[in-house]
C-alpha cells in the first residue's frame, strides 16, 4: 500500500490549491480525481474549437489581493481584466446588467417604480416576520423587487418557493439584500471595480486550475485522474479500481454527503443528517453557432419563470483571444433542475427545442444551430431549504471529530461559494498543516472566516 503524508480528494479549485500550497512546503501530497480533467466546476474544456466554461464563470475583483498576485504569477497576461457586458430580461426588455438606474426605472412600469422606491424608503422600519429567503428579501428590498425579481429566481435556481428557504440562502447567495446595497450597487462604482469589471483567463476559466494543477505537479504533488474515491477510513483511502493509499491526513473537497457515504466505518446518524440534505442539479447545453459570434454580451440573465434557462453565456466574449475562430462560437444555457427529472433526462430534439423557443420568444438572435453538446451535473447548489441547518451543523460535527481529515471547499462545506473563496479555503488549510501536525485552533479560525463568505455573481 503506498501512501503520503497527504491525500486530497477531489482536482477543483480547492483541493488543488491546498495541493499547490502543501506540495511547495515539502509535504508529499496525492491528489485523486474522479473525473478525467482538472477543476470540477471551474474546469474548462472544448466544444467544436471553443474552449468552454461550466455555465458563466468569473473570477470576481473580490478575490484577495494576495491570492490574485499568486494566480498572476501562475497566468501572466493571459489573466485579462475585462468589463462586464451583461443583460438581464425584466417586464418583457433587456436592460444591462449589473443593472443601472435609469435603465431599470425605464424598463419597469411607472406604478412598479414608485411602489419600489417608497418601499426601499420604508425598509428600515420592516423586520422578517420569519428566518426565511422570502421573508429576508422582502424586508430588505421591498415586495416589489423581491415578488419580480428574486422570487421566481429562487423557484428556478433551487427549486422552492422563497418562503420554504431559510434566510441564510438571502443573506450568503444575494450580495445586495437590503434596498440600500442594490442603491449604491446600481448609483455607484465600487473602487475595486466590483460588479463592473472581473477577471478571465484567455484560455477560459480553467485555465486558472490547469495552471494550479500543472503548479502542484511541478512541486512534486501526484495529481491522479480518473480515481473515484469509494472508501475513506482512518489513515487510508481507497479508490474505485481497489488502490489502497495510506494518508498521513485526509483534505476533503467532494459533497460533504458523499463523504459520509464512503466513510468507514458506516457512521449512521450522519448518513441520516446526509440524506436530508439536496443539492440542486443542472443541465448545460452547449450549442454551436454557426457565422461568428451570436451577441456581444457576455451573458443574458433570465430570472422570469417563462423558462427554465436562468442564463445563456458565450464564453467567446469574456476573453480576448485569438484563438478563438471567427466563423463559429458557442453558448452555453443553464438549465437548473432535480437528477433524474424531465429536464435532466431532456433528449437532444427537446432540448434543441428549447433553445429555439427561448431565442424566439425573449428577443434573442437565432441560433444557426451547427450541433450540440450536454452535460449534466448532478451537484451544483446546495439547497438551503428550511431545516436544513440542524442536518447541516449534525453532518459537519461527525466530519469535524474525523480523525485525521478535514472538509472544505464548496461542495465539502456544502456552501455557496465562488472559485476566489474555494481557492482560499484550500491555501488555509495546507496553512494549518504544521510541522507538529495540523494545527486545529488556525483551522477553526479560518472556519470563522469562511462562515462570513458572500457569493458573488
Ligand atoms: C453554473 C455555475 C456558475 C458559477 N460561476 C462562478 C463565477 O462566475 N465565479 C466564481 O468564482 N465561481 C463560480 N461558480 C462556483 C465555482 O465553480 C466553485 O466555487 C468552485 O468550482 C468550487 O471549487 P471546489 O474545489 O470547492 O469544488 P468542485 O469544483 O466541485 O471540485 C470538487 C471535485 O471533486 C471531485 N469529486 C467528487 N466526488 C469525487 C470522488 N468520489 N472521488 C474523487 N473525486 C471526486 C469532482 O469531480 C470535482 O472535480 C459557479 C458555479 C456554477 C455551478
Amino acid at each position: 500500500m503506498a501512501g503520503a503524508e497527504l491525500v486530497v480528494l477531489g482536482a477543483g479549485p480547492a483541493g488543488l490549491a491546498a495541493a499547490w500550497r502543501a506540495a511547495r512546503r515539502g509535504v508529499s501530497v496525492v491528489v485523486l480525481e474522479r473525473a478525467d480533467r482538472v477543476g470540477g466546476m471551474a474546469g474548462s474544456f472544448e466544444v467544436a474549437g471553443v474552449r468552454v466554461d461550466h455555465g458563466s464563470h468569473r473570477l470576481h475583483p473580490a478575490t484577495p489581493p494576495s491570492l490574485l498576485a499568486e494566480l498572476r504569477g501562475l497566468l501572466g497576461d493571459d489573466l485579462q481584466l475585462r468589463p462586464r457586458n451583461g443583460r438581464l430580461r425584466l417586464g418583457g426588455r433587456w436592460i444591462g446588467f449589473p443593472l443601472r438606474f435609469g435603465e431599470l426605472a425605464a424598463a419597469l412600469p411607472r406604478g412598479m417604480v414608485v411602489r419600489a422606491g417608497m418601499e426601499a424608503v420604508l425598509a428600515p422600519l420592516r423586520r422578517p416576520r420569519s428566518d426565511t429567503y422570502a421573508e429576508v428579501l422582502r424586508a430588505g428590498l421591498g415586495r416589489t423587487l423581491y415578488e419580480s425579481m428574486y422570487a421566481p429566481y429562487a423557484v428556478k435556481l433551487w427549486g422552492l418557493d422563497g418562503d420554504d428557504i431559510d434566510g441564510d440562502q438571502a443573506r450568503k447567495r444575494v450580495t445586495a439584500d437590503t434596498a440600500w446595497k442594490v442603491a449604491r450597487r446600481v448609483l455607484a462604482r465600487p473602487s475595486d471595480g466590483r460588479g463592473r469589471v472581473f477577471y478571465y483567463p484567455r484560455r477560459g476559466f480553467g485555465q486558472i486550475v490547469e495552471a494550479l494543477a500543472d503548479a502542484a505537479a511541478g512541486a512534486g504533488a501526484d495529481v491522479r485522474l480518473g480515481t473515484e474515491v469509494t472508501e475513506v477510513a482512518p489513515g487510508r483511502v481507497r479508490t474505485g479500481s481497489g488502490d489502497e493509499i495510506e494518508a498521513g491526513r485526509v483534505f476533503s473537497t467532494i459533497p460533504l454527503p458523499v463523504l459520509a457515504r464512503v466513510s468507514r466505518p458506516e457512521p449512521s446518524e450522519a448518513l441520516a443528517d446526509a440524506a436530508r440534505l439536496r443539492f440542486r442539479a443542472m443541465v448545460l447545453v452547449y450549442a454551436v453557432h454557426e457565422g461568428g459570434r451570436w451577441t456581444g454580451f457576455d451573458a443574458h440573465y433570465l430570472p422570469g419563470p417563462e423558462t427554465p434557462v436562468t442564463r445563456v453565456s458565450e464564453p467567446a466574449n469574456y476573453r480576448l483571444s485569438s484563438d478563438d475562430p471567427a466563423d463559429r462560437s458557442v453558448l452555453c444555457f443553464e438549465i437548473p433542475c432535480e437528477a433524474g427529472d424531465s429536464l435532466w433526462n431532456a433528449g437532444e430534439d427537446e432540448v434543441a427545442t428549447l433553445v429555439h423557443e427561448l431565442t424566439a420568444r425573449h428577443g434573442l438572435p437565432p441560433v444557426r444551430l451547427g450541433g450540440l453538446e450536454v452535460r449534466r451535473l448532478p451537484h451544483v447548489y446546495p439547497v438551503y431549504e428550511r431545516g436544513y441547518r440542524a442536518y447541516l451543523e449534525g453532518l459537519d460535527r461527525w466530519a469535524s471529530g474525523l480523525d485525521g481529515v478535514t472538509t472544505f471547499g464548496r461542495l465539502g462545506l456544502f456552501a455557496h461559494d465562488n472559485t476566489h473563496h474555494a481557492l482560499t479555503m484550500g491555501f488555509d488549510a495546507a496553512d494549518a498543516l504544521g510541522p507538529a501536525g495540523f494545527d486545529a485552533a488556525a483551522w477553526s479560525r479560518a472556519r470563522e472566516r469562511f462562515a462570513a463568505h458572500v457569493v458573488e455573481d
